[in-house]
């Protein structure tokens, strides 16, 4: 699942590889991945690739004569640029953008929903589309204090993935950030002291940064299908709390899953199976 350090890294590796290249054609062989219809695709030919940069957990391309492709990978979606050009049944292909030199970016989906998505805008209208208007302030670099922001009576679980309250986090790194805070994921927003807040916000920002310096030595051009995300606590249940050495346990969603240590997080206590409490009700 792409989050901030993962669409960060690929836009600076795009970014500077596809920069000053010129765009042939464009198609959309995805059934919904091209969400908007003014300008048309064909404006995308003969224009300029300028920068390729991040926005939350979004991609905007910017190209000249003031277009801009803003993508969204939802849940399953990569960003890639190929030496070659797609087979007719990559199957996985949401958007292909052909570019003169003979390479091609493509918006690519995995797994069976088709959810990601891509809107063609004029530049100036980037800012003002509904999901980047909505984002709240970036988690990094420089993320603003976290007591005003996370002031709410939802558990800093849900409040630090909500993209509207703080852009970028999601299941992956909530957890990572969480486990580096030593706070726990059902602590309330608005029940944070000031120490704590402050602790978060540093939490983050080191999280995220030390993902993307680890992004930096590892990731090469093609950007993987699946990138190595160097991860010490989400999805490592069962396995020692890097920190204490305590057994790290998990709570299970239907479709994800929360890991988290009982000693350094939630003095001790388990958390309940989420899955399990619902079956038993
Ligand atoms: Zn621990």
């Amino acid at each position: 699942m792409p989050e901030l350090p993962e669409v960060e890294i690929t836009a600076r590796r795009i970014g500077a590889a596809a920069a000053g290249a010129r765009v042939e054609s464009a198609f959309a062989p995805g059934v919904n991945a091209l969400r908007s219809f003014d300008p048309p695709l064909t404006a995308l030919e003969g224009r300029r690739i300028e920068r390729v940069r991040r926005r939350g957990k979004l991609f905007v391309v910017e190209l000249d004569d003031q277009l801009a492709i803003l993508i969204h990978l939802m849940s399953a979606g990569r960003l890639q640029l190929f030496g070659t050009r797609a087979s007719l049944r990559d199957r996985a292909s949401r958007l292909l953008v052909r570019l003169d030199d003979g390479r091609e970016l493509r918006l690519r989906e995995f797994g069976t929903k088709q959810r990601a998505w891509a809107k063609l805008l004029p530049a100036d209208a980037v800012e003002r589309e509904e999901t980047v208007a909505e984002l709240g302030p970036e988690a990094w670099p420089d993320p603003p204090p976290l007591m005003p922001l996370l002031d709410q009576p939802r558990p800093l679980y849900a409040l630090l993935r909500d993209q509207h309250v703080i852009a970028g986090i999601g299941r992956s790194w909530v957890d990572e950030i969480l486990h580096a805070a030593m706070l726990s994921p059902f602590k309330r927003g608005a029940d944070l002291d000031a120490d704590e807040a402050d602790r978060l916000r540093e939490a983050t920002i080191a999280r995220l940064g030390e993902a993307i310096e680890h992004y930096e030595r590892e990731i090469k051009l093609p950007i993987p299908d699946k990138l190595p995300m160097p991860l010490a606590v989400h999805r490592r249940n069962g396995e020692p709390c890097p920190r204490c050495g305590d057994r790290l346990e998990a709570v299970f969603y239907e479709d994800y899953v929360m890991c988290y240590c009982p000693s350094c997080q939630t003095e001790g206590k388990l958390m309940k199976d989420r899955r399990l409490s619902r079956l038993l009700k």
